[in-house]
């Protein structure tokens, strides 16, 4: 598949959405992270059923729980109750939306005054949203809140012909202007950033790339980056794989990314441990790693290393 991979493409391999029902989340978490302040806060996580991103970035997975028709209105506010009435008291909350908060036929924006007012007793809220999808939407919704506001953003990889693949129809530009702007308005920001995004399959390459990417959103002002391994499982990322187009990244590549990134001390570091079985040969070290990992995302400190006379 050497062509540019159109909309088309990335949904003619698909396979079928998950059921969801519109007044529903379709997953909540109650965690721990360590916030802006360097303190450890308790989390409420609330993945949103909403109407499905209009973007369809090559290894994105996220529309499978997602609804095709726009979001109804008051269909939100419902989903946030429900979490929020399952859920234990918590410091922070985010809400996550398979796709980007201000698109509004995700989120209807006249449900603004009643997400907010859910969120009320929250001292930091975090949401989602693509580089593209801003406007003066965004500090009205701010201010609508009772605490502090982050926006988490995919920059994904900063490697010049990867990102145009991805057709997430950003560019590092794109990037660096919806941060300052965020930023500008007291706004913090997050960044997503790919370990082994398709079309990069040289493993070194593929560490350094992802270093390069988290070097330059904290140059652009984010104060968290989050590492996300790159899965196959949404169709055309086997496809890709099957034509060498795109490799998963070892486990070790993660910790190495994971430690040096958390050295740069440029600010938060997260990997994604979602799933990370996937990445492990070896059922003798995988559980003490993934716990080393999750332990360096509550320290933000580089912890020592797991001994194993496995290869992984
Ligand atoms: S913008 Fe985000 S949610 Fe939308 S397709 Fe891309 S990765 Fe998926
Ligand atoms: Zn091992």
């Amino acid at each position: 598949m050497k062509h540019t991979i159109t909309n088309n493409a990335v949904e003619s391999y698909r396979p079928s959405k998950v059921g969801v029902d519109p007044m529903r989340p379709y997953l909540w978490l109650h965690e721990e992270e360590v916030q802006g302040d360097g303190l450890l806060k308790s989390v409420n996580t609330i993945f949103l059923t909403n109407r499905e991103c209009p973007f369809k970035c090559v290894m994105c997975d996220l529309w499978r729980h997602t609804l095709d028709e726009p979001t109804p209105k008051g269909a939100i506010p419902a989903q946030i109750e429900y979490a929020l009435e399952r859920l234990p008291k918590a410091d922070v909350v985010k809400l996550y939306n398979s796709g980007n908060f201000f698109d509004g036929k995700a989120i209807p924006r006249s449900d603004y005054e009643a997400i907010a007012k859910l969120l009320n007793g929250f001292e930091h809220v975090i949401v989602e949203n693509h580089p593209k999808l801003i406007g003066n939407f965004i500090p009205g919704f701010r201010d609508m809140l009772a605490g502090s506001f982050e926006i988490a953003m995919g920059l994904e990889t900063i490697h010049p012909e990867a990102l145009p693949k991805l057709n997430k129809q950003i560019t590092t530009k794109n990037f660096k202007e919806a941060t300052d702007y965020l930023v500008s308005e007291n706004i913090d920001v997050r960044a997503f950033i790919l370990l082994n995004p398709p079309f990069l399959t040289d493993p070194r390459e593929n560490i350094e790339w992802c270093l390069k990417s988290v070097e330059f959103a904290f140059d652009c002002g984010v104060s968290a980056c989050s590492i996300i391994p790159t899965r196959d499982g949404n169709g055309i990322m086997e496809k890709l794989r099957d034509e060498g187009e795109y490799i998963p990244p070892a486990l070790s590549a993660l910790e190495e990314v994971f430690d040096r990134a958390v050295n740069l001390k440029k600010g938060r570091v997260f990997a994604d441990l979602w799933d990370l079985e996937k990445f492990s040969d070896c059922k003798i070290c995988f559980e003490a790693r993934k716990e080393r990992m999750q332990r360096m995302n509550l320290e933000q400190v580089v912890l020592p290393d797991v001994e194993c006379g496995c290869a992984n």
